[in-house]
């Protein structure tokens, strides 16, 4: 039987053993996904055993992404420009380091814009970002590297960490290739004048989150046509969504990209590229109310 488990400290709160379990048995997989509780101290130790102890692989949570990046022996081009691994598979016994956070984000987004039947009419030409944390660092390189999108604009309440991701970006190299993406940043008071002439709207701030302050913002100049994106997912909808909806944008909320994210791990451990269906987004729609 293969095994798999989420690291983090903590990590029962995790759903990507609900997900993962999901494909497990629609795939009639002999596997398990657990969740494994490791103190940042153990991380190394844990992650060089894990073959010896059975496993295929595993996904590492929060606090552990950034140190895992500098553990693994491989690492793929996006998890080295975003700085992070959320996915490692061993191979001959290295540690191959991923980021699906990136691919999930983009996927959710192309996802929601082959459904609707928007591809004729959608194009990514300037794209805003809200936030410059670790999410907004896969975000920000999934549309460098997507070498469809012409502008970022990165906002942040700390400038400085915008332009952090700005300069790390600017020589990332994708494939062999270097991307040809323009990235700008913005100061925090200058949220609202940005929005003109963008196509899609990405909230990676925790703003909007449960228990955290709402994002405070005028959706005045944002083109009627541009996509709404929150990352946030719980709640679903989040009052960013509530609020470009009312005035006519197409919004994408985010518990996609958490289950487009998990996508890339089980096709490295197992070999089949798993299926997003309705039926797995209910399940874990209805976990994280839960949880
Ligand atoms: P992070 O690294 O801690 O970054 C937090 C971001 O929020 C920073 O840009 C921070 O700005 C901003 N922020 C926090 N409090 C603020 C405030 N009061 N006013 C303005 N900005 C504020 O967190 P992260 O890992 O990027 O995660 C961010 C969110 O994305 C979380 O809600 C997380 O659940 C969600 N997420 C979702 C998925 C998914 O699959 N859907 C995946 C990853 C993350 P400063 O730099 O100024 O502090």
């Amino acid at each position: 039987m293969k095994k798999v488990a989420v690291i983090g400290y903590p990590v029962k709160h995790s759903l990507s053993p609900l997900i993962h379990n999901y494909w497990i048995n629609k795939y009639g997989i002999d596997a398990e996904y657990g969740y494994m509780e490791v103190r940042p101290e153990n991380l190394e130790n844990t992650l060089r055993n894990l073959g010896i102890n059975g496993y295929s692989g595993c996904n590492l949570t929060v606090p552990h992404k950034v140190e895992a990046a500098k553990i693994v022996d491989k690492i793929s081009d996006v998890a080295l420009v975003i700085g992070a691994v959320n996915t490692i598979a061993i191979h001959d016994g290295f540690l191959y380091g991923d980021n699906t956070d990136a691919v999930g984000f983009f996927d959710n987004i192309i996802n929601y814009v082959s459904e609707n039947n928007l591809k004729d009419s959608f194009n990514i030409d300037k794209a805003v970002i809200i936030g410059a944390g670790g999410a907004a660092k896969a975000v920000a390189a999934s549309l460098a590297a997507s070498k469809t999108n012409k502008e970022i604009v990165i906002v942040n309440r700390t400038k400085s960490k915008a332009q952090e991701i700005r300069e790390h970006l600017a020589f990332a190299v994708f494939e062999g290739e270097r991307h040809n993406s323009d990235i700008k940043i913005a100061g925090w008071d200058e949220l609202d004048n940005v929005l003109e002439g963008a196509n899609l709207l990405v909230n990676t701030t925790i703003l909007g989150m449960v228990g955290q302050e709402t994002l405070d913002i005028n959706l005045d100049k944002l083109p009627k046509e541009a996509l709404v994106n929150d990352i946030v997912y719980k709640p679903l909808e989040t009052d960013l969504l509530r609020q470009a909806k009312k005035r006519g944008n197409k919004v994408v909320d985010g518990l996609g990209m958490l289950l487009y994210q998990a996508v890339g791990g089980f096709e490295l451990w197992f070999g089949i590229k798993p299926e997003v269906t309705k039926e797995l987004r209910q399940l874990v729609e209805k976990a994280s109310l839960e949880s």
